[in-house]
């Protein structure tokens, strides 16, 4: 089955002259596999993400995450599908300052009725398989860069999502952070997890099954990793 599949997707903002962020673009995105998209500035990219991550809908064609029909959610079940079946990761960490890490982690399941004990322990339990068992009680500005980032991962994972979206998860890392924070999205892979990663780095891109190359609001092409080249 598909975790995300995109039909004939088209979206269009209208300031003055309606631009076309995407325009035509049919994707299926298989449940397990890695992806990674690229494409220059503009191209559409993190409205790809956007619509993917149930942020926002289309202006036209369909975008099924997870079995449902975005457009066809309300804005409350849109909020539950993004909170349960999406996690994300950003190039920013976007943690919340005032909160530590364990804390940071724990959030995404405020929303799900688990109680604090529970929340506390999955959270250390994520943290842990970060390689961050050490650090619960840091707060963000005491952890470094890549520390952020994996925390930021643990949370992107807390709730178990189906999907995990990446938006330049590692513009902000050195190589050698950044190579660890691939080799855990590998991992994740590995054990099930539906791995979406935007990337302008090539050979943050070659990690994945396959890339997607968006080129003016389009899919360019499809070059999967293991051989072969298919268009979109
Ligand atoms: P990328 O992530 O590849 O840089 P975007 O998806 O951000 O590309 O943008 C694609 C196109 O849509 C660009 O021309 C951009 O200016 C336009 N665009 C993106 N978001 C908005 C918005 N909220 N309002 C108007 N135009 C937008
Ligand atoms: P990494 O290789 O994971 O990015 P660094 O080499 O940058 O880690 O940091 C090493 C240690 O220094 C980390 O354990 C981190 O907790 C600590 N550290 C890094 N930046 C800061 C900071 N701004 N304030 C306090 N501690 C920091």
């Amino acid at each position: 089955g598909s975790a995300v599949t995109l039909e004939n997707v088209r979206k269009t903002y209208q300031l003055g002259e309606p631009v076309h962020a995407l325009d035509g673009v049919s994707l299926e995105i298989p449940r397990g596999s890695y992806t990674a998209i690229m494409g220059p500035s503009g191209s559409g990219k993190s409205t790809l993400m956007n619509l993917v991550g149930c942020l926002d809908t289309p202006t036209e064609g369909t975008v099924v995450v997870d079995g449902a029909d975005v457009a066809q959610l309300s804005d409350r079940e849109r909020t539950r599908l993004r909170g349960t079946t999406v996690g994300f990761v950003f190039q920013t960490f976007n943690l919340m300052p005032r909160l530590n890490a364990l804390e940071n982690v724990a959030l995404p399941q405020l929303f799900q009725g688990i109680d604090r004990g529970e929340r506390h322990e999955r959270a250390r339990e994520l943290l842990e398989r970060v390689g961050l068992g050490d650090r619960t009680d840091h707060m963000p500005n005491e952890l470094s860069g890549g520390q952020r980032q994996r925390v930021a991962l643990a949370r992107a994972l807390v709730n178990d999502p189906a999907i995990v979206l990446a938006d330049e998860p590692s513009g902000n890392l050195d190589t050698e952070t950044e190579s660890d924070v691939l080799d855990l999205f590998a991992e994740f892979h590995d054990a099930g997890t539906t791995m979406v990663v935007v990337t302008h780095e090539r050979h943050v891109a070659e990690r994945a099954e396959r890339i997607v190359h968006v080129l003016d609001g389009q899919l360019e092409r499809i070059e999967s990793l293991d051989g072969g080249e298919s268009t979109a």
